[in-house]
């Protein structure tokens, strides 16, 4: 069966940045069969599907390579007078304590992954998406989360025989494992000799790490270790390019140039980053470079939205402050096919080329093709009205496909839980008897 999108506009994010004015592609099961310029021909084959592209631009599906789902509900729950450790203590407790709070993880991860949809992303990478993604028909990297400190030991302590699990889990179709270790100062010595173990025999397995995002984590790693971040990830034969380090906020100009030469990709989540810091790392100074770095979300409990668009004007507009120093262009590969690179995905998705996985986003009419400034355009104004992943259509003119899933239902269940949340009196005196 076929799927044939006519009369629509594609930026390709091919080699050569193709980009065609007025073409069609056509989709045969998962992959992408053909993307040419001109008019399709319409063959009489009741089998295919042939959809009017009339005004959209088709573009990559976008790549959101840190991002998390269910988390995003505690902020409702706990105030943020915790420390981290002890709001990620808290966060494990209440589930373990509250199978109700398991339910309301799920409400909240539901609504996340329908806003990550309608706003293009059809990849996202975390520690634990892989359950949503797996029922929402999101491609994902997802896995095991390692945190052992002395308070959250109790809660994940079976690295290995979790990989053995989650293997079988994961779906061959959609998803890649990965090792999200949560940050240095929640790891200790066995637990990252387990990982350079696990390692030794999983050459290409992905490492993500939360890594130097504020000044308090960098004192923290020299109380504990003795030793620089950089110092620890190098023992642990962990500073190389199948590591993903996250927001890298407070990394000294030589060991930005040391992670560069490593190959380590950087996950810049702008928002987050300049909430918390008020700054981001100077992504075209690692362009420049020939560093690895793509544009992430982050999750709701510290980011502004799940729209990786918006990360990007973020980004640009942060760049380009004083005067244009980054292209929106540039901006844009780095939530695309850069992205898809970095997660050495890039034989997959990343663009819209003829055997690639049939991963597209559709803008909506609103973007003129033949604009000087198509991709600052796309970032600023952009919006997406379809989304079609590994050949399946999920939205179409903003409508969820209904046999999928009901957007109503979703968003109603997750407004009367927030509700809920708030006229609860008990949230604070659950935080009383667990602490
Ligand atoms: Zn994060």
């Amino acid at each position: 069966m076929k799927t044939i999108f006519k009369n629509i506009s594609i930026i390709t994010q091919d080699k050569n940045s193709a980009i065609i004015k007025r073409g069609f592609i056509v989709v045969e099961n998962e992959k992408i069969l053909k993307v040419c310029s001109g008019k399709f021909k319409v063959k009489n084959n009741k089998n295919n599907t042939i959809i009017n592209g009339q005004g959209k631009i088709a573009i990559p599906g976008l790549i959101n390579s840190h991002i998390h789902l269910g988390e995003s509900a505690f902020p409702f729950f706990l105030p943020l007078k915790y420390s981290l450790e002890k709001y990620l203590y808290l966060t494990e407790k209440l589930i373990k304590d509250h199978p109700e709070f398991e339910t309301y993880r799920n409400v909240i991860s539901d609504y996340s992954i329908l806003l990550s949809l309608k706003s293009g992303t059809t990849t996202i990478a975390g520690g634990r998406v892989h359950d949503s993604a797996q029922k929402w028909g999101v491609r994902y990297i997802s896995g095991i989360m390692v945190m052992n400190s002395d308070k959250l030991r109790k809660f994940y302590n079976k690295t290995d025989e979790d990989i053995k699990k989650m293997k079988k889990e994961i779906s061959m179709d959609l998803g890649s494992l990965a090792i999200f270790i949560h940050s240095l100062p929640f790891i200790d010595k066995n637990k990252i000799n387990e990982i350079s173990k696990i390692k030794k025999t999983n050459k290409t397995l992905p490492i993500f790490i939360h890594f130097l995002e504020t000044k308090k984590e960098r004192d923290s790693i020299k109380k504990y270790w003795h030793k620089s971040p950089i110092k620890i990830l190098k023992e642990a034969k962990l500073f190389n390019k199948y590591t993903h380090l996250i927001h890298c906020n407070w990394v000294t100009k030589k060991e930005l140039q040391n992670i560069i030469e490593s190959g380590c990709n950087i996950i810049q989540c702008p928002s987050t980053n300049i909430i918390v810091d008020n700054k981001i790392l100077d992504l075209k100074e690692i362009i420049e470079n020939n560093g690895r770095v793509s544009i992430a979300t982050d999750g709701l409990s510290t980011g502004k939205s799940l729209n990786l668009l918006k990360e990007a004007k973020t980004a640009y507009e942060y760049h380009n402050r004083k005067k244009e120093t980054m292209s929106a262009k540039n901006i844009f590969d780095l939530i695309t096919i850069e992205a898809s690179k970095n997660l050495k995905l890039n034989k997959k998705i990343g663009s819209l080329e003829v055997n690639k996985k049939a991963d597209i986003a559709f803008l909506d009419n609103k973007i003129n093709i033949n604009s000087y400034n198509l991709y600052k355009d796309i970032i600023n104004n952009g919006r997406i009205s379809g989304v079609m992943i590994n050949g399946k259509l999920i939205i179409w003119n903003n409508k969820v496909i209904k046999k999928l899933f009901s957007e109503q239902n979703i968003k109603k269940k997750f407004k009367s839980l927030i509700r809920k949340i708030k006229s609860s009196p008990t949230t604070e005196e659950r935080l009383n008897k667990l602490k």
